[in-house]
C-alpha cells in the first residue's frame, strides 16, 4: 500500500463506531505500547500513536478518523537483495503492500492477507512476527471514485514477510497495475513516490536484521520438541543394519558411508564393508585395492581413504578402538563434527548434536529461519541450541530421531509431510505453509566445468587402464587414459598414435558428463581398437574389470 493510494477499499468507511469493547481497546494499548522505538524520533510517533488512541478509541481502526491505522509489509526474498513491490497507476511509481485495518485489530493478519490479494503469492512467512515500524503518513486531499477525500494522516504498522520469488506472482486489478520483484540495488530507480525511498531503506535494513536474528531466540521451541519426536521415533524408526548394535565403529563407517549418500544404497555397502573389515585394527590394515573395490560406487573416494588413516591412528594411540572423546575423534582423519558427534551420541550416550543438512533443515522450517544454513555460524548455533535440549537417558534416539524426521517426513525436495509430522503443532513453516521457502542456502561458487577426451582403448580383448596422480579429484585411483580438452576424430587418431598403440579405426564417439562436488567433466569418449598393448597402460580383462579392479563410477559408466 501507499499511503496515498490508502483508500482502494471504501468498505467499513462509513461503519459506525460501535461501543467501545474495553478488552480491545486495552489490547490495542499495550500492543501499540509494546513497540520499542529505535530512536528519538520514532519515540515521538509511538507517542502520537497513543494519543490518538486515547482520542479516538477502537474507533481508529476505522477510516472514520482523520488519523486511522494502517498497516503495511515490507516483503523480501530470502536471500534479502529483492522485494516485492506492486504498481499503482495514479501513482507512477512501484511500493509496498497494504492496507486500511478496518476495524481488523489483527494487524499481522491484515499485512499477510493484504499481501496476499495485492500479489497472488500464497506463500508467505514471518520470521519476525512483531511490528517493524510505526510511522505517520500524511495523506493529501483527493478524490477517489468520484468523491472527495479529505486530507488525513495514517497512522501506519509496518510487518516484515518473507516470499518464494519462484511463486507465481499476479497483479489485482482491483489494486494495482502490476506487480515485481525488485533488486533492491534498483529501488532509487522505481520508487518514484516523494519519502518513501528513505523509509523503504530503512525498513529493508531492519527487516532484515530482524529477520536473520529472531528466529535464533526461540529456543523454547526445541525443547517441546524432544518428547513428540521421540514417540513418533519409537513408532517410526526403519531397521538399519548399524542400529542393530549401537557399535562405535560400525556407527563411523555408516555415517562415513551416509554422507551424500542414500540409506537404501548403503545398506549392501554396509554390509559387506563389516563382513570384510570388523575392527579398526583390520582397517587399518587392508590392502588398498580392496578398500577400493569395497567402496566401489559410492564416489568420493577420499572418504575410504581417511578411514583407514583414522583406523591405524586408532590402533597406535587408542589400543584399536574409536576414542571415547568427542574432541579426540575429532582430530582424526575425515571426522568432523557431524560424524563425532553421531559417534559419541549414539554410540556413547553423550549429549552432542548431529547437525548435517538434514538436521538444519528440519530446525530451518521450524523456526522459519532465515539464515543461511550453508554459514558455518548457523551450524554452530544449531548444535550448541540442540545440546542444550537432549534427553538425560536418550541420546542415541534423539540424533537418529531428527535424522530420520528429516529423510522420512520433512524431506528435502517436493512437499515436506506436514499434516503426517510429529512437530507441527510446533513448527512455523509447517503452520505458514510455508516449508519450500526454508531452508534458505545462499548461491554456491558455480562448478566449475572442464572437457576432456576419454579413450576406450580395447586390444586383444583387454583394455587399458591407467593410474591417477596423487593430487586433485579421484587421486591415486584407476582410470580410463584421457586428456584435457576436446579432440576431433584425427586429433584423437594421432594422440593414441603417439602412445605407440598402432590404433585401427575409431568404433565409437559419444558424450557422457560427470558432476562432482565441485567439478563437472564434460567428456568426449572415443573406443578404439589397437594393434598392440602399450607397457605404459594396465590392461585388464572385463573379469578383472567387474572383480578386482575399482574403477570410479565416473569412468566405469562410460563402459556400459
Ligand atoms: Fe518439516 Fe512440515 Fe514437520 Fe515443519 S511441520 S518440521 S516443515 S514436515
Amino acid at each position: 500500500m501507499s499511503h496515498h493510494a490508502s483508500l482502494k477499499k471504501e468498505k467499513n468507511c462509513n461503519a459506525p463506531s460501535s461501543p467501545v469493547p474495553q478488552r480491545g481497546l486495552s489490547h490495542l494499548t499495550s500492543l501499540l505500547s509494546s513497540y520499542n522505538p529505535y530512536s528519538k524520533e520514532e519515540a515521538l510517533t509511538k507517542s502520537y500513536f497513543l494519543r490518538c488512541l486515547e482520542k479516538y478509541e477502537m474507533d481508529i481502526l476505522t477510516r472514520n478518523r482523520d488519523a486511522h491505522i494502517t498497516v503495511s509489509s515490507i516483503v523480501l526474498n530470502v536471500s534479502f537483495d529483492k522485494m516485492l513491490m506492486v504498481y499503482h497507476n495514479i501513482y507512477d511509481s512501484l511500493s509496498w503492500t497494504g492496507g486500511h485495518a478496518d476495524g481488523d485489530m489483527d494487524f499481522l493478519g491484515v499485512a499477510l492477507k493484504e499481501t496476499r490479494e495485492e500479489t497472488g503469492v500464497t506463500t508467505l512467512s514471518c520470521p519476525y512476527p512483531f511490528i517493524l515500524s510505526l510511522d505517520t503518513l500524511p495523506v493529501k486531499a483527493h478524490c477517489k471514485n468520484g468523491k472527495k477525500v479529505d486530507a488525513h494522516v495514517h497512522l501506519n504498522i509496518t510487518y516484515a514477510l518473507l516470499a518464494d520469488e519462484r511463486e507465481k506472482i499476479c497483479p489485482n486489478p482491483d489494486e494495482n497495475s502490476s506487480v515485481c520483484w525488485v533488486d533492491i540495488s534498483q529501488l532509487e530507480d522505481v520508487c518514484k513516490e516523494k519519502g518513501m525511498l528513505p523509509l523503504y531503506q530503512k525498513l529493508i535494513k531492519r527487516a532484515k536484521d530482524n529477520m536473520t536474528c529472531y528466529p535464533a531466540q526461540r529456543k523454547d521451541v526445541l525443547s517441546k520438541i524432544v518428547s513428540p519426536l521421540l514417540s513418533w521415533y519409537d513408532r517410526h524408526a526403519r531397521i538399519l543394519p548399524w542400529r542393530e548394535k549401537n557399535d562405535p565403529y560400525e556407527i563411523w563407517i555408516s555415517e562415513i558411508m551416509l554422507q551424500q549418500t542414500r540409506v537404501e544404497t548403503v545398506k549392501g555397502y554396509f554390509d559387506r564393508f563389516i563382513s570384510a573389515l570388523d575392527s579398526p585394527a583390520r582397517l587399518a590394515q587392508a590392502d588398498d585395492d580392496l578398500l577400493l573395490k569395497l567402496w566401489e560406487g559410492l564416489g568420493y573416494y577420499n572418504r575410504v581413504k581417511n578411514l583407514k588413516k583414522a583406523a591405524a591412528i586408532m590402533v597406535s594411540d587408542y589400543g584399536g578402538n574409536l576414542p571415547r572423546s568427542y574432541d579426540a575423534l575429532l582430530r582424526l582423519p575425515g571426522i568432523g563434527p557431524y560424524t563425532a558427534g553421531a559417534v559419541c551420541s549414539i554410540a556413547y550416550g553423550m549429549k552432542t548434536p548431529a547437525v548435517d543438512g538434514n538436521v538444519l533443515r528440519v530446525l530451518s522450517r521450524l523456526s522459519a529461519d532465515p539464515s543461511d544454513i550453508l554459514h558455518p555460524a548457523v551450524r554452530k548455533r544449531a548444535e550448541k541450541n540442540l545440546a542444550a535440549v537432549y534427553p538425560d537417558d536418550r541420546c542415541a534416539d534423539f540424533t537418529q530421531a531428527l535424522m530420520e524426521l528429516g529423510a522420512l517426513v520433512c524431506v528435502p525436495n517436493g512437499a515436506p509431510e506436514c499434516p503426517n509430522c510429529p512437530l507441527f503443532s510446533l513448527c512455523t513453516a509447517g503452520k505458514e505453509k510455508s516449508a519450500s521457502l526454508y531452508p534458505v542456502k545462499k548461491s554456491k561458487k558455480a562448478r566449475k566445468k572442464e572437457n576432456l577426451t576419454v579413450f576406450l582403448l580395447r586390444s586383444h580383448g583387454k583394455l587399458a587402464l591407467s593410474r591417477r596422480g596423487e593430487k586433485g579429484v579421484l587421486s591415486g585411483q584407476w582410470e580410463l587414459p584421457n586428456t584435457i580438452g576436446h579432440l576431433s576424430d584425427n586429433q584423437a587418431l594421432s594422440y593414441v598414435k603417439d602412445l605407440e598403440l598402432r590404433p585401427s579405426s575409431i568404433l565409437k564417439r559419444f558424450e557422457a558428463k560427470h558432476i562432482f562436488t565441485h567439478i563437472e567433466w564434460n567428456m568426449l569418449v572415443y573406443e578404439i581398437t589397437a594393434e598392440r598393448q602399450s607397457p605404459s597402460f594396465t590392461w585388464v580383462s572385463d573379469s578383472e574389470l567387474y572383480h578386482t579392479v575399482a574403477l570410479p563410477t565416473a569412468f566405469k559408466k562410460l563402459l556400459r
